[in-house]
Formats: C-alpha cells, sequence, structure tokens
C-alpha cells in the first residue's frame, strides 16, 4: 500500500492530513453538506479496483446539492474522473470506500441562509472490509428513534444533518448488544435500518417500503430490485409495512452501499424464519457479490474498472 493517503481538497490532490477546514466552516455547525458513500471491490483475477455504480452516486450527490443550494463546480463527469485519479494515486489493492462530500465551505457561523454561503466538494478514498461486523444473518432491534419525515428534513437524499438520527439509532441498538437498528416512521410503518434499505420475503414475494417511506432511495436497493427482476424473474412490489409483519415474514435483508446485502436473522429477540440466511436471500446475495466484484459481464456497466497505481 502507498504511505501517503491522498485526498482531493479545494481543487488538487493533498496528503490526507493537509486536507482541513477551520472551526467556523458552516457543515461543522449545522450539518450542510451531502455526502455520497461509494465502494471499490477488489477483483484479484483481474488486478482492479471496480467502483459499483460510481455516476449514480454522483448523480444523487448533485441532487443533495440542489435541495442545499450548493453550486459545486463540477460536473457528474469531473466527479468520476476526479474520483478514478484519485484511486489510481492511492494505489489501493483492496476493498476501499469512497467518501464524497459537498459542503458549505464558507467560514462563518452566525448564517442560516443557504443561498449566501460558498460550498465547495471535498473527497477521500479509504481501504474498507465489512461494515457489519456480524457473520450470516444478523440481530435487529426496532429503534426508539424514527426516521425523519422528508416534511422535517430532506429524506431521499445523503444530507449529513439527517444522519444525526441514524447515529442515535445505531448506537441505541449496539449498546443493546444488537447488529443494527430499524426505524419506522412516525406513522408506525417500516421505514429503513440506520444505513440501510430493507426488504421482506414472504412465500417468494418481495417486498419494500415505497420510495415515499421517507428512506433513503438507494443504490443498491436500486441494483436489488433490478437483478431480482432480471435474473430471478421477480417484480419487487413497494408498499406500506408494518412492523409485525417482519416478525412473521419468511426472511428480510437490508441493503446499502457498506452493508452490501446483509441477511437479517433476528427482529426484537424473535426469529426471521429459521434464524439463518433464508434461500431467497442467500441466492440474491450471490448474483449481487458478482455484480459488484466485476465477474458478472453482463452488469459490467455499473462497474469502473481501475487499475491500481495507473496504468
Ligand atoms: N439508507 C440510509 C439511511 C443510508 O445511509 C444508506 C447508505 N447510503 C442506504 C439506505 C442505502 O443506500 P445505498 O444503497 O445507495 O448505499
Amino acid at each position: 500500500m502507498a504511505s501517503t493517503t491522498w485526498a482531493f481538497f479545494k481543487g488538487q490532490q493533498v496528503p490526507l492530513e493537509e486536507a482541513n477546514v477551520r472551526v467556523d466552516t458552516h457543515a461543522l455547525h449545522y450539518g450542510t453538506a451531502a455526502f455520497e458513500g461509494v465502494r471499490g471491490n477488489w477483483n484479484e483475477e483481474h488486478g482492479k479496483v471496480y467502483i459499483f455504480r460510481l455516476r449514480e452516486h454522483y448523480e444523487r450527490l448533485i441532487r443533495g446539492c440542489k435541495i442545499l443550494r450548493m453550486d459545486i463546480p463540477y460536473s457528474v463527469d469531473d466527479l468520476c474522473q476526479i474520483t478514478v485519479d484519485l484511486l489510481e494515486r492511492n494505489g489501493f489493492a483492496e476493498d476501499v470506500y469512497i467518501r464524497p462530500l459537498a459542503y458549505k465551505s464558507e467560514e462563518a457561523v452566525a448564517n442560516l441562509k443557504l443561498h449566501t454561503l460558498a460550498s465547495d466538494f471535498t473527497l477521500m478514498i479509504l481501504p474498507f472490509g465489512a461494515y457489519i461486523e456480524a457473520e450470516g444473518a444478523i440481530k435487529c432491534q426496532t429503534s426508539s428513534w424514527r426516521r425523519p419525515d422528508d416534511s422535517m428534513m430532506p429524506t431521499g437524499v445523503k444530507i449529513t444533518g439527517l444522519y444525526t438520527t441514524s447515529i442515535l439509532a445505531k448506537t441505541e441498538a449496539v449498546m443493546a448488544g444488537f447488529d443494527e437498528a430499524i426505524l419506522l416512521n412516525h406513522d408506525g410503518s417500516v421505514s429503513e435500518g440506520s444505513g440501510e434499505n430493507l426488504f421482506m420475503i414472504n412465500n417468494g414475494e418481495i417486498h419494500t417500503p415505497f420510495e415515499t417511506a421517507n428512506a433513503l432511495l438507494g443504490i443498491t436497493r436500486d441494483s436489488v430490485m433490478t437483478l431480482a427482476k432480471k435474473e430471478l424473474g421477480i417484480d419487487i412490489v413497494q408498499r406500506r409495512i408494518n412492523r409485525s409483519e417482519l416478525y412473521l415474514a419468511d426472511e428480510v435483508f437490508l441493503t446499502g452501499t457498506a452493508a452490501h446485502l446483509t441477511p437479517v436473522g433476528r427482529i426484537d429477540n424473535r426469529d426471521i424464519g429459521d434464524g439463518s440466511t433464508g434461500p431467497l436471500t442467500q441466492q440474491l446475495q450471490d448474483i449481487y457479490f458478482e455484480c459488484v466484484t466485476g465477474k458478472n459481464p453482463d452488469y459490467m456497466d455499473w462497474c469502473t474498472g481501475v487499475t491500481p497505481g495507473g496504468g
């Protein structure tokens, strides 16, 4: 591994330790930023890191920028190129996590007006293994924290301030001995995990909360819906899901860039199915992993291959 980790900051590649903001930076005080979490998956045989659906991540980032009135001087194409260049420079020959951040960079704290504040873009890339440490099917807790409603804070994009709720929920769950939290909407319907979308399987049908259930519009969610349709002929149904339906489901799984496709074996101390990874979840997980690691030729347009060190 290269000795210096490089970041992209104020328009250029700099060593990560030099990519610093001042303490009066607006985003630090008010959560006025939008971020992305992107994975690069190492394929040993090809000698490449495959970045999964890079363009779609930047399209979502730009949607977050629009909502927060952040003008950053880069197009989606520019952002993809900046990312590929930085990954090459870092030379990682392993799985990586890519963290773009568009933020209100103005050094001004007593100001609550988005439209008068300058914005900037920064990017870092770090080696990254498993996000959820537990092996196999995980244990979830229904959180005492509710997913904010889109009328309170935009929920379909990754605005940093919104993550306070996810972090409260995840902390509560892990401190109580669970692996992950499931958040309900204010009306009691199921929304999503603290950093993942949720799917439920019953009698071979797969259901997930509506796009309007305040969940993030996940790129892994979209990928799994496409794979279920194309590879298994299953149309995933979007609908309102009640908490107790989860307890009675045959299978439940979570999807997210960091968590990949994670089976859920227990919710609120009740086994889901027999408590282990269900057969349809396993099948989808296998298909998904082939795609994200650049091993399925039919889905190479989802992968951006990067050779460590360039070339
Ligand atoms: N919900 C939340 C709250 C998230 O943070 C994430 C991770 N980005 C997801 C769902 C899954 O989204 P994606 O598949 O795009 O990573």
